[in-house]
């Protein structure tokens, strides 16, 4: 193998290596992105904060509403048990207990609102821990699945970059600087090789005078096309 077929080659090398590594990288970022499971799960929390919540304030009504019960039961006590003066201490006590009465009334209605609303909560949170659990059943298959492709890419680069090991031996370290440099500028294709009388990647037609030269002389040229190392072979 000459310098140049060494050189075709290991352009094809490094190719490969820049699409393995590049997917190598994807594989990386897939496996450290836990965006579906995040947001579910702080779906769940802001669920159980809810609930909490919603309990807590409910606790409260009750006992409200037990001291309300309470205190008209001990007025319709006093009211009954013939201990009240005159007629406007009656009305008073009476007027006391029908305003308990709404009072009580309307806190029954509001812990009747917070229940239904916990429940509502409650069958969207047991909603959104099936959804939790399904998607942590799949992301666990995924994460598998990548971590044997991830094992099958570490191989497959730590070959190809032994095989780039050995062939850069081949080439002389003026040929291969100028690779390196070319490759970097021109997307990772710094050789083109020649296509009949044209350059291989950009098609332009080389004038015969030079191509005879090039062919003559073995020598690498670049091209006017593209700026690339055009190789004959
Ligand atoms: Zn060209």
């Amino acid at each position: 193998m000459n310098d140049y077929e060494s050189l075709i080659e290991l352009q094809a090398i490094d190719l490969s290596l820049d699409k393995q590594e590049s997917l190598a990288e994807e594989i990386l970022t897939e496996l450290a992105d836990r965006t579906a499971l995040d947001q579910l799960e702080f779906k769940q929390l802001a669920v159980e904060n809810e609930l909490s919540t919603l309990a807590q304030k409910q606790g409260r009504l009750q006992l409200e509403l037990n001291e309300t019960k309470d205190r008209i039961s001990s007025l319709t006590e006093r009211m009954y048990a013939g201990t009240l003066r005159n007629e406007k201490e009656l009305k008073s006590v009476q007027e006391e207990i029908t305003f308990l009465e709404g009072v009580y009334k309307e806190k029954e209605e509001t812990v009747l609102e917070l229940m239904l609303k916990a429940e509502s909560y409650s069958s969207l949170g047991l909603s959104i821990t099936e959804k939790l659990m399904i998607a942590t059943g799949k992301a666990q298959e995924r994460q598998d699945s990548l971590q044997t492709q991830k094992h099958d890419l570490e191989i497959t680069i730590a070959t190809q970059r032994a095989q780039r090991d050995k062939l850069v031996k081949n080439i002389t370290k003026t040929l291969l600087d100028s690779y390196t440099q070319l490759r970097t500028k021109k997307g990772g294709i710094a050789v083109s090789q020649l296509s009949r009388d044209m350059c291989g990647v950009c098609r332009i037609v080389i004038p015969s005078s030079e191509l005879q030269q090039m062919k003559r002389s073995k020598e690498w040229r670049k091209c006017s096309g593209c700026g690339r190392m055009i190789v004959a072979g």
